[in-house]
């Protein structure tokens, strides 16, 4: 496994690789890797010949008051976990050579970034969709693995590939849960034990959704509702958004008569976890 940091380095070393003939899978990360990232890992290995693994704790996709400066950072951790992980090749910028002095160049997927996590998170999807362009200009993977865990994220990049010709496949790799059901997430490191069984609630409300509507329900409001009455029971539990959209626009539901996105965002303390489950119309 070599680790690389400088951006030129690592396209020069690719191109060599891709004159080879030898595909290329991307799994993009913050580091703190866990079970969640493997699977996206294990994934890349199978279908393609080299993997590369990018960390990155991107300052532009948080908010002046968010926890970029606290995010979890286990650097040598996660390299041996790349290296237990037959990874390839680690990219590993600084933020200078992401984001040298003078850089304007940003990429905003209009619409799908304003709604759900994009409303409660302003400019968080345009640093998302900003880096990864920027990532995939970089390595020219022939597929990149993103988590279903991120469905907005994985739907927005999606576009923003489609949109703007990128030679790459996109993949979605479901989510990794817990036994209990809460999905793994570099951010659980912040909960203490209470909250951290509280959170298992989350997911909880995601399998009442679904019930609810194998049972009949097709009342977005009402499903809603109910999520919100059992996420409510946990003291600490703060609901930023519980929402049923469509797949493609991100578009509120009102009535289920096609595939929907259930889709939440729940603080608890100061740490705001997400979490979404699909429900299959047909
Ligand atoms: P992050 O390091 O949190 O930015 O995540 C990097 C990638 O891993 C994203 O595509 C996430 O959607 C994905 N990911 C994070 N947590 C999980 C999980 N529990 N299951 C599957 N994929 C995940």
């Amino acid at each position: 496994m070599r680790v690389i940091r400088n951006p030129q380095k690592l396209s020069k070393i690719l191109a060599v690789t891709r004159h080879k003939r030898r595909s290329i899978g991307f799994v993009p990360t913050m580091g703190a890797l866990h079970l969640g990232h493997l699977s996206l890992i294990k994934k890349a290995n199978k279908e393609n010949n080299i993997v590369v693994v990018s960390i990155f704790v991107n300052p532009k996709q948080f908010g002046p008051k968010e926890d970029f400066k606290k995010y979890p950072r286990q650097l040598k951790k996660d390299l041996a976990f790349c290296r237990a992980s037959a990874v390839d090749f680690v990219f590993l910028p600084s933020d200078k050579m992401m984001y040298p002095e003078g850089y304007s160049t940003f990429v905003n997927v209009e619409g799908l970034s304003a709604v759900l996590c994009g409303a409660s998170r302003p400019g968080h999807f345009r640093g998302v969709a900003t880096i990864v362009a920027k990532l995939l200009n970089i390595i020219c993977p022939d597929a990149l693995y993103l988590g279903q865990k991120d469905a907005q994220q994985a739907i927005i990049l999606k576009k923003m590939v489609k949109d703007l010709n990128f030679p790459t496949d996109v993949k979605v790799i479901p989510t990794v849960r817990q036994k209990n059901g809460l999905a793994l997430s570099s951010r659980n490191a912040y909960l203490d034990k209470k909250q951290a069984s509280d959170a298992v609630v989350l997911s909880k409300a995601l399998s009442m959704a679904r019930s609810l509507f194998e049972s009949g329900a097709r009342d977005s409001a009402r499903i809603i509702s109910r999520m919100r009455k059992l996420i409510n029971k946990k003291q600490q539990a703060k609901v930023d958004y519980i929402s049923i959209v469509d797949l493609e626009r991100l578009e509120k539901v009102k009535k289920i008569n096609r595939d929907c996105l259930v889709a939440l965002a729940v603080r608890f303390g100061n740490t705001r976890l997400i979490d979404n489950t699909v429900i299959n119309y047909a």
